[in-house]
């Protein structure tokens, strides 16, 4: 064995168990009892800890240009940080540069990530440009490991696509084993109301949340959902924050839609309320789908716990405050759009945990093992099982601690969880078996992360739908 983990209360989606972990060339070769060392092995002891599956965040941005500014992390900063979370394998969005092809673009984004990714990764192309000549590339990307596309149904003028491309990109990928993921906003009802509030002088913060209410969000998702259906495809639903597009998720599962859905971590725990606070600190909690009203967090969780939500990802999109979202101080419409969270996640959706809303397993299941799953990655990540990479975390859940953004790794300039007192610390976390962070330093290499060849992707679409196809 190169490394056995000792004592620990091993905690995995469906079991929990107390057992050592034994590690040979970067996989977990044994689970039990007692493991023997012999003398080169490294010996970790987990007593009082549970050692967990890395995390796998299916949703971040990494090195994204964006219109406004470009986002703050690399693949190093990005991926470190990352791993001091806990998390060890990530998807990102690899962007469609204007005028070129998604593999083009994907040749690009490798370019950038290859000699920097300190944790293994994966990407999802995003359709935004979508001629006949891209439409045609997506069937090939399936063979570049790449079995996930992405469209916006918002950011007019931009990304948006319309609904004749929304229906041929699911009809591709169902075709190509692949999943298309939505970004489920009605953009010309954006547009409006943005429109609206600028023409009224309404331009703070507070209006980025107030021209994307509830009902644009819950419009666009049962609009993507019935356009599944009618091309027999499956989506995932990206960042669901409301009741009201939950509704949606539940209507399209219960007639039989394979239709699954993720939330985000700051959605547990950040409402409208911050758009309160004096001056530009709004400017802060500028995302999208924005910050909702109080009573909407206990609904997200009341899913996670449920099931309808399945899982939760970061939505990692950092722009310093100072020199990035300032840009905006005077119009909203100027401000970058979007958060940091890929550190705070797992930490973030623990409180569930801590506060006896979610098991542990569950926390797991949403963190780790339904994300491989989904985006076929499982059982090399998101599990604890003979033959898994060895990609492991080994939490503290009695530590109580404070969150600040110079304890964080990002490049970002903030947090915006500032000063929150959270219960729970990833302290250890190993990446195919190697230690990659402990006592609070990094201890691995820049560029040691590869790049995972993704397979088809596991949905429940039934069969009788894949042979009405042929
Ligand atoms: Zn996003």
């Amino acid at each position: 064995m190169d490394l056995i983990i000792k004592n620990g209360t091993v905690v995995t989606a469906s079991d929990t168990f107390v057992a050592d972990i034994g590690v040979l060339n970067g996989r977990i070769s044994a689970i039990a009892d007692a493991i023997e060392a012999d003398s080169r092995t490294k010996i970790i002891d987990a007593a009082g800890r549970l050692v967990m599956p890395g995390g796998v965040d299916v949703h971040t941005h990494l090195d994204t240009p964006g219109l406004l500014a470009d986002t703050e992390d690399d693949f190093l900063s990005g991926t470190i940080a990352a791993a001091h979370g806990g998390t060890t394998s990530i998807i990102n969005f690899c962007p469609q540069i204007k005028g070129s092809g998604l593999l083009e673009s994907l040749a690009e984004h490798r370019r950038r990530a290859d000699p920097k990714a300190v944790i293994d990764f994966a990407l999802h192309s995003i359709v935004s440009d979508p001629s006949e000549r891209t439409l045609a590339e997506l069937s090939s990307l399936p063979g570049e490991g790449v079995t996930s596309f992405k469209v916006f149904m918002a950011y007019k003028g931009d990304t948006m696509v319309d609904d004749g491309t929304l229906i041929r990109v699911l009809d591709e990928a169902q075709a190509n084993g692949a999943l298309v993921m939505v970004h489920a906003e009605n953009g010309e009802a954006v547009e409006f109301l943005r429109d609206r509030f600028a023409g009224e002088g309404k331009l703070s913060p507070r209006y980025h949340a107030l021209s994307r209410p509830p009902r644009v969000e819950a419009e666009a998702t049962a609009r993507a959902i019935a356009l599944a259906e009618l091309a027999s495809a499956s989506i995932y639903i990206v960042h669901v924050s409301c009741g009201e597009a939950l509704e949606e998720v539940i209507r399209g599962k219960r007639r039989g839609v394979d239709v699954h859905a993720e939330t985000c971590a700051h959605y547990l725990h950040i409402t409208d309320a911050v758009f309160d606070t004096p001056g530009f600190e709004g400017g802060k909690y500028v995302f999208t789908p924005p910050p909702r009203g109080s009573h909407q967090p206990k609904l997200i969780w009341d899913a996670l716990a449920r099931g309808d939500l399945e899982v939760v990802s970061s939505d990692h999109a950092p722009y310093n405050f100072v020199g990035g979202k300032d840009i905006g101080r005077d119009d909203f419409r100027q401000i970058p759009n979007g958060a940091p969270g890929i550190e705070e996640r797992m930490t973030l959706v623990w409180q569930g945990v801590a506060n006896g809303q979610l098991s542990p397993n569950r926390f797991v299941d949403l963190v780790a093992t339904t994300p491989a799953k989904i985006f076929g990655l499982y059982p090399c990540k998101g599990t604890i099982a003979v033959g898994s990479d060895a990609d492991l975390v080994i939490w503290n859940p009695d530590i109580t601690r404070r969150l600040t953004r110079d304890d964080l790794h990002s490049a970002v300039d903030y947090t915006m969880f500032e000063g929150m007192e959270v219960l729970g610390a990833p302290e250890t976390v190993i990446s195919r078996g190697d230690v990659i962070v402990q006592g609070g330093a990094f201890t691995g290499a820049t560029g040691r992360g590869r790049y995972i060849h993704r397979g088809t992707v596991s949905t429940s679409r039934p069969a009788r739908q894949e042979t009405q196809r042929s």
